[in-house]
């Protein structure tokens, strides 16, 4: 009988020899082996020192999904249910006839691209699913009408009616749903500029206040409001912001303003005011001279 070539601890390609594992019926000896990839396989004497066998079987199993060649018939992946290899190549990888499980559509596509996450459903599918529907949907003052096939990075524009104005904007997506567009960019700076405009007039009357004078805000004649009157000086005041762009309706509202308190007697006075550092000053200075020129 011959002596067994002792293998252990020696390495054929992946696998190393751990211990002899008995033999097999035809009294061929085998190995035990631990395969690179953390795998134990016993293995007979001649297929290690042939270079047959180098591994678990992990080495097949790469290479042939290198090839495409693994067979991954009824696998799924993702959406995707691979029906059968076809005879297909793109780069020289198999192309698999799939299903897409959302549609029921037939799709074909490598198995390296349902392996590696690439394809999990099909085109159809994957353009509906990149647009969440806004359609009709209220966003503040922004309605919904419809996505268009312009994109701001991955983001869909969405068309959409500024409900305040009636303006038809473009708005992302994105800015309707996390809540950062509310209205259209006109209504918003007016906004903006409205909320500085009355900053800038309670900034006034606290300075009117702490100078002694007694007075009322919004004083209504007839069908309007004066923002500020001087009761004991029978003196109304207007206070204007410098940007606003007078519109001719505002104008006529000036003009119509002017006779009303023409015709109840009272002195109206126009002050520049948005609350810039000298512009209470400025005011109270005018409002003073007036005051004199009036007593
Ligand atoms: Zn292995
Ligand atoms: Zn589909
Ligand atoms: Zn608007």
């Amino acid at each position: 009988m011959n002596k067994v070539k002792d293998l252990t601890g020696r390495q054929f390609g992946r696998l190393t020899v751990i211990k002899q594992a008995g033999t097999d019926r035809q009294h061929r000896t085998i190995w035990q082996c631990t395969c690179a990839c953390g795998n134990t396989t016993k293995v007979i004497s001649n297929s290690l020192t042939s270079g047959a066998t180098k591994s678990c079987g992990c080495l097949q199993r790469e290479m042939a999904a290198k090839a495409g060649t693994l067979d991954i018939t009824n696998q799924i992946f993702g959406n995707l249910k691979a029906l059968e290899s076809t005879n297909k190549r793109s780069h020289r990888k198999i192309i698999w006839k799939c299903l897409c499980l959302k549609c029921n559509q037939l799709i074909f596509v490598t198995a390296s691209d349902l392996r590696n996450g690439h394809s999990t459903q099909c085109r159809a599918c994957r353009a509906k699913s990149n647009i969440v529907d806004l359609t009709n949907q209220t966003f503040g003052n922004l309605k919904a009408i419809k996505p268009t096939n312009s994109r701001s990075g991955s983001n869909v524009m969405w068309e959409c009616v500024c409900l305040k104005c009636g303006s038809v904007v473009l708005v992302r997506g994105s800015n309707l749903r996390n809540g950062n567009s509310t209205q259209c960019k006109s209504c918003r700076l007016k906004e903006l500029q409205q909320i500085t405009r009355s900053k800038a007039e309670t900034a006034l009357v606290t300075a009117l206040k702490t100078l002694g004078y007694r007075l009322t805000t919004q004083l209504q004649l007839e069908n309007r409001y004066f923002d500020i009157f001087l009761i004991d000086h029978q003196l109304l005041i207007e206070s204007d912001g410098r940007y606003w762009h007078r519109t001719d309706e505002q104008k006529s509202n000036d003009e119509y303003k002017t006779k009303l308190a023409q015709k109840y007697g009272y002195q109206l006075l126009r002050v520049v005011n948005d609350n810039k550092s000298n512009d209470i000053q400025n005011a109270i200075t005018k409002i003073q001279k007036t005051i004199k020129a009036y007593d």
